[in-house]
């Protein structure tokens, strides 16, 4: 090449890319590994999508509602928020970096919960912004005094947290909003398949603010929608920063027909509650550590007789699995999870093979 690439800002020339768990090519895998919904969305989604594409002359050549006013107003109603006080993203990684982008800085941290969503280092990272990390336990728990003193100008609680699935007190979140003084932001990306959610949190209190997405329990992961529900001033600045049509003409007519068809949801989301109890109890009959989880995933540390759980046996285990197209995922970098296998859950038909091949591991 005759010449060569400028190099890039000092914090992008040091920034490492976040890993998106494995996307396997060609068929046959038994996909546990990104907490994707196993089954397809509402049929309303597709008839949504037809009827948009047989509109007349295309609508496709025009470009989409800047702000997502359709899909804003839908949220709202379901959540019994203004329209005002709703941004909808390009998935909710979309909606994390714009709140980086505002809120965060040289000389304002970003904070999070350790272990939680690997993501928000790196998009503080590309902002040039320091990392603060407060302890989270396997349960939930975490200390309020310990987020007031991280010092962070916007902190992220993931609940349900991912990876260990436990979901966040909500009297404890509402404990710390009453003292924190940053801008709150609660990643509740599985939030459908919890007890309790904290998205009335943000009527009440003008710096904390709720992401949601339709990857998890409305089955869109490929479309990439998520939304804020926020203060009218959050929602504001969000506005300012964000690209001019962030959510397509596809994925917002999508997305509002995913929202309105909640017996959908609810049956989707039980169906998968249960095929989690079940996945639990068995692997617990075989011995395997299971974290209780509030998500559409357990992490879980793989047993076999006699032995303790180790670093080795998950990454045994996990090989052992992958060689039979199962792909689980696994999170070395932290003491609570490098045991540990993140698994899906999936169709009962998928858990089903993936229990007999858990169970030939460990007995073999
Ligand atoms: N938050 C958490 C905790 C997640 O695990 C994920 C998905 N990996 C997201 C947010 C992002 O979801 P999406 O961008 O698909 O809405």
């Amino acid at each position: 090449m005759a010449s060569s690439a400028p190099t890039p800002n000092p914090h992008i020339a040091a920034l490492h890319a976040y890993k998106p768990g494995e996307q396997p090519q060609g068929g046959g895998w038994i996909k546990l590994n990104t907490n994707e919904n196993p089954y397809a969305p509402s049929p309303k989604v597709a008839q949504a999508i037809q009827a948009l594409l047989s509109e007349e002359a295309s609508v496709l050549r025009l470009y989409p509602s800047p702000d997502s006013a359709p899909l804003r107003e839908a949220a709202g109603r379901l959540h019994h928020f203004p329209a005002e006080n709703i941004v909808a993203g390009n998935g909710s990684d979309d909606l994390l970096n714009l709140l980086i982008r505002a809120y965060a800085g040289p000389q304002r941290p970003v904070g999070m919960l350790e272990p939680s969503y690997s993501l928000y280092p790196v998009l503080a990272a590309a902002q040039g912004a320091p990392v603060v990390k407060v302890p989270v336990g396997l349960d939930g728990s975490f200390e309020v005094k310990a987020v007031v003193d991280s010092g962070a100008s916007i902190f992220f609680l993931t609940s349900p947290n991912a990876p260990l699935g436990a979901a966040l007190a909500l009297h404890r979140v509402r404990e710390l909003a009453a003292v924190f003084r940053g801008l709150l932001v609660v990643d509740e990306a599985y939030a459908a398949f919890a007890d309790e959610h904290a998205a009335d949190l943000p009527k009440q209190f003008s710096h904390v603010v709720v992401t949601r997405t339709f990857s998890k329990g409305y089955a869109l992961a490929g479309l990439r929608v998520g939304y804020a529900l926020c203060s009218a001033e959050v929602a504001e600045v969000l506005h300012r920063v964000r690209d001019s049509y962030n959510v397509d003409r596809v994925a917002q007519v999508a997305a509002v027909a995913a929202l309105e068809d909640t017996a959908w949801l609810k049956s989707t989301v039980a169906k998968i509650c249960a095929t989690r109890t079940r996945v639990t109890s068995v692997l617990r009959d075989y011995g395997w550590q299971v974290n209780p989880s509030s998500g559409n995933f357990i992490l879980a540390n793989p047993v076999k007789p006699q032995l303790s759980p180790s670093v080795a046996l998950a990454e045994s285990a996990f090989q052992f699995l992958r060689e039979r197209k199962i792909l689980v995922r696994r999170f070395p970098q932290h003491p609570l999870t490098e045991k540990g296998l993140r698994i899906t859950i999936g169709t009962d038909a998928e858990m089903d093979a993936f229990l007999v091949a858990a169970r030939a591991w460990t007995e073999g």
